[in-house]
């Protein structure tokens, strides 16, 4: 069974603008998809509706067989990963990680157990008493990951994670990315424009253009043309 299925999801703006344009995908269980392709073409937009944090105009999403189009964010079996880490400065980098579980009401000793071994996956475990500006630019986002982690979803959403980070850490944090994704093995929907980083991530590469998706396969089938 398809983890996350899309299905004829087209996205308006106000404007008449036609962001998505009618696109089916169907991810399986444990796959890590990597939505590429120029500013512009709806990767954030398809990323958006699949969180919840962007209303879909028509079609279905569905997230382990369950149709989520009126499932609010918070309700949905997802974690999201973005490129500014949304850390919460006052709080310390474990208190970070274990604010979505805080705020479902966890235990505070599976709190904890989930929040150690997801730094301990990270290789963060000595910075959890620290504050985020005390932390380098691949340190918060490990901790914007291991927020995710503990969560422990069905899906992660990441948008351009590595985005703001600079070229050499960029590409030590795609290789902590992809170790991650091989220890947890959690399906992943991962948008970036970066070529590059779609082809070293991927399970499965989707290029998207213009609201719709022109290529789907494996990176090794893909770009045969620049
Ligand atoms: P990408 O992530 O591939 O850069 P987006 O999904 O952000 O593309 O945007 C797709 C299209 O939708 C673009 O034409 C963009 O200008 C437009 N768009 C995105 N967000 C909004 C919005 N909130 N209101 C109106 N148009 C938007
Ligand atoms: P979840 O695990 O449910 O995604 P988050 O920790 O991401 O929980 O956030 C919970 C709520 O707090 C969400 O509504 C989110 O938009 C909001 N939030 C997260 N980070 C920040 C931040 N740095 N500043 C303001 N609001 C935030």
């Amino acid at each position: 069974m398809a983890q996350v299925s899309l299905r004829k999801i087209v996205k308006m703006y106000e404007g008449d603008v036609q962001a998505v344009k009618g696109i089916d995908l169907e991810i399986e269980d444990h796959e890590f998809v990597v939505l590429v392709g120029p500013s512009g073409c709806g990767k954030s937009t398809t990323l958006r509706m699949i969180a919840g944090l962007e209303e879909i105009s028509s079609g279905d999403i569905a997230i382990g067989g369950t149709v989520v189009n009126d499932i609010p964010p918070r309700d949905r079996d997802i974690a999201m990963v973005f490129q500014n880490y949304a850390l919460y400065p006052h709080m310390s980098v474990f208190d970070n990680m274990a604010f979505g579980l805080t705020l479902r009401k966890f235990p505070k000793a599976e709190i904890k157990r989930r929040v150690d071994e997801a730094a301990r996956i990270l290789d963060i475990t000595p910075l959890l008493d620290r504050k985020p500006k005390a932390l380098s630019g691949g340190q918060r986002q490990r901790v914007a990951m291991g927020r995710a982690i503990v969560r422990d979803p069905k899906v992660f959403l990441f948008d351009e994670p590595l985005s703001n980070l600079d070229a050499k850490l960029r590409v030590q944090m795609r290789t902590e990315i992809k170790k991650v994704h091989q220890t947890v093995r959690t399906t992943t929907v991962y948008v970036t424009h970066d070529q590059v980083e779609a082809m070293t991530l991927a399970d499965r590469v989707v290029v998207m253009n213009q609201g719709l998706i022109e290529q789907v396969g494996p990176p090794q089938e893909l770009y045969h043309h620049p």
